[in-house]
């Protein structure tokens, strides 16, 4: 028989169908948030640089009158503002970088001519060149200009190049405005960050009510199987678990079915289908099991075969089928009779083996003349017909003797019956 591999149980079925969409899932929210929000972020961070570059025009605008122009000392250009030098001159540019934390820098041309950018020994990284696009589209272009990403000293910024002008209307330079994209990283990073753990915790907390869920579901099927192995090697009173049995879905209604195949089984394996008793292989069975107790445990028990007497005139008189009834009958009678007593099974033909449980031969003696006495004076009814019959019973006490010598002793009593006149116990 193929055995279940561990991956291909019902359990992993049921785990990965759980956790494979949920996963799947959270995969797609987060990526899509994760998309949509660094995208917005690049939006937010594009119009922040843009209205920021506007208030540093303005403010130079304010507290350095005139236009943009250049002097040459010495053979150095300096970038002026009306009377004022441009270079060395960081007040400004370091106090917004102070309030807003966006990096600022003045070009002449396309050289850094003041910054607040600094390298990892501190310094400003002043005389640093912007780079061929910025130049094309910016001081070439006259255009201002935002970058997703710009080289400045071996960092990348989201950046903001606006063009500044002379009294002619020629660009003289520009003003860069940039932030560290690793700063707006760490902000989506950050803001993903509850999206990210909300999901691990849905997965977890989903995979516990599946384990948890899918657990009593296999335990339940796995209880089945069990059930199903017993019977299939012929074990037919293997008890079910009555949790299983008292579930209200599918599963409890298999089991259900499954308790009413171990019944049918029962019945069509262990009982006489005529009379309804046990057939003779259970018989032999519970003569087994009454010897091993009284070996055992002690407990005392009595065997009877009983014969119906001229059993076969019945048949010849009355026809089989009433033979049939008769049989039948007795059968119910000596059921009742044995009730709370011990056990009867149909032997072969019409003859019956009694066993009496924790019963001494002189009780059990006393119970068979009664059973002979009922069968005795009771007609067995057969249509119009009144069928009195009478049986010869041989009984014997169980002793520790082998099952074989005990109905052998019980069945020459039995003949003894037969040849002494019938309708008799002999013990
Ligand atoms: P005695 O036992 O008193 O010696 O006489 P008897 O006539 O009963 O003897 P015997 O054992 O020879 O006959 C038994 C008869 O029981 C023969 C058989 O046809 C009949 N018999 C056995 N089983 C059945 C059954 O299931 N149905 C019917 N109708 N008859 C059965
Ligand atoms: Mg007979
Ligand atoms: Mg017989």
């Amino acid at each position: 028989m193929k055995r279940i591999l561990k991956g291909s149980s019902f359990f992993w079925a049921l785990l990965k169908m759980n956790m494979l969409p949920l996963i799947l899932l959270t995969l797609v929210i987060t990526t899509f948030s994760a998309v949509r929000f660094a995208a917005s972020l690049n939006v937010e961070t594009q119009n922040g640089l843009v209205n920021l570059s506007r208030t540093v025009v303005t403010l130079y605008d304010t507290v350095y009158e005139g236009e943009y122009h250049t002097v040459e000392k010495d053979g150095t250009f300096y970038l002026m503002k009306g009377d004022h030098t441009i270079n060395g001159n960081f007040a400004i540019i370091d106090s917004i970088k102070e309030k807003t934390g966006v990096d600022i820098s003045v070009f002449y041309q396309d050289t850094r001519v003041i910054t607040t950018i600094r390298t990892d020994k501190g310094e400003r990284v002043i005389g640093t060149k912007a780079n061929d696009t910025v130049v094309q589209d910016v001081l070439r272009g006259g255009q201002p200009h935002f970058y997703a990403s710009t080289m400045v000293e071996d960092v990348r910024y989201f950046s903001y190049y606006e063009p500044l002008y002379d009294a002619d209307g020629a660009c003289i330079g520009m003003i860069f405005l940039g932030k560290p994209s690793a700063e707006v990283e760490r902000l989506v990073v950050s803001s993903l960050s509850p999206i990210i753990i909300f999901g691990l915790l849905t997965m977890l907390i989903a995979c516990f009510v599946t384990i948890r869920f899918s657990g009593r579901l296999v335990s339940a099927i796995r209880k089945m199987e069990l059930f199903l192995v017993a019977i299939a090697k012929g074990d037919l009173h293997e008890e079910f678990d009555q949790d299983v049995l008292a579930r209200r879905d599918e599963l409890g209604e298999m089991s259900r079915y499954l308790i009413k195949m171990q019944k049918s089984l029962q019945k069509l394996v262990e009982q006489d289908i005529l009379t309804g008793l046990y057939n003779r292989r259970s018989g032999e069975k519970i003569l087994k099991r009454v010897c091993d107790n009284y070996a055992k445990n002690g407990t005392p028990f009595c065997v009877a075969i009983g014969d119906v007497d001229h059993f076969k005139n019945v048949n010849d008189t009355y026809g089989h089928e009433c033979g049939d009834v008769a049989l039948t009958e007795l059968s119910s009678r000596m059921k009742e009779h044995m009730r709370g007593r011990g056990f009867v099974a149909r032997w072969g033909g019409e003859e019956m083996l009694l066993i009496y449980d924790g019963v001494h031969l002189d009780t059990a003696v006393t119970y068979m003349q009664d059973l002979l006495e009922s069968i005795r004076t009771k007609p067995i009814a057969y249509g119009d017909v009144e069928l009195n019959v009478t049986m010869t019973f041989g009984l014997t006490e169980g002793n520790g003797d082998k099952i074989e010598h005990i109905v052998r002793d019980a069945d020459e009593k039995l003949y003894q019956g037969k040849n002494s006149g019938r309708n008799k116990i002999v013990c």
